[in-house]
């Protein structure tokens, strides 16, 4: 087991090209009980056929990171590269993502980054209601092990979904919302930022308003 975990964690390495402290004697990555929690829920649920999306799937994107953090981000769904890899954010909004965590001193392992459906839907399209409602109980219940100080709400699918609010990403950006008795700040998908460069500064304020709140200790 613990050769498998350095090995993961080599790896991770160069595939991210990210800062991680390996230590051989892996007491970095001992045991949490939130960790062996998630763990034993995503045995419990990685077969889940609750909806139509469980019968096309690759892999069951269950989530990543650090199961103690004080911050996770929720994004939409998984896209192609992370359905065959069974990670979420892989692709090229999630190697922006690694650059936007970079930017305010976090690597991916200080957080944890999860979706609101595990599994893809065909062609990437919107998750359907039914969809999010099958999966929305296994999120409520990452959180309640994870119990972080912040949810990141990754655009308007995510933001809109969790706070059960049909509003435009602008009207629901720069507050601070409630989720489930945790706070939660809604901010662009790193996909729209790829298509429109021109919203990254909007982005960067939320991050450093992210940062000076939740991270700063402010
Ligand atoms: N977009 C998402 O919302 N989630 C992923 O995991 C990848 C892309």
């Amino acid at each position: 087991m613990k050769n498998e975990i350095y090995k993961y964690l080599t790896q991770y390495k160069d595939i991210y090209d990210t800062q991680l402290y390996i230590n051989n004697s892996l007491e970095e990555v001992s045991n949490t009980q939130n960790k062996k929690d998630l763990n034993s829920y995503f045995h419990l649920i990685k077969d889940c056929l609750d909806c139509s999306l469980g019968y096309t799937r690759t892999n069951f994107v269950f989530g990543e990171g650090n199961a103690e953090a004080d911050i996770v981000f929720v994004g939409e769904a998984p896209g192609e590269k992370e359905d065959l890899e069974g990670i979420p954010f892989v692709g090229r909004s999630g190697k922006l993502l690694d650059k936007i965590l970079s930017a305010i001193n976090l690597k991916r392992n200080d957080v944890y980054i999860l979706n609101i459906i595990k599994c893809r839907p065909p062609n990437n399209r919107n998750p359907l209601n039914e969809e999010i409602e099958e999966c929305e109980k296994y999120l409520k219940k990452q959180l309640k092990i994870i119990n972080p100080k912040l949810i990141v709400s990754l655009g308007r699918i995510a933001a809109t979904t969790l706070l059960k609010r049909n509003s435009s990403l602008s009207n629901l950006r720069k507050k601070i919302h409630r989720y489930n008795d945790f706070d939660l700040i809604a901010t662009y998908h790193p996909a729209a930022l790829l298509r429109n460069p021109n919203l990254k500064k909007n982005a960067w304020e939320d991050f450093k308003n992210i940062k000076n709140k939740y991270i700063n200790g402010n």
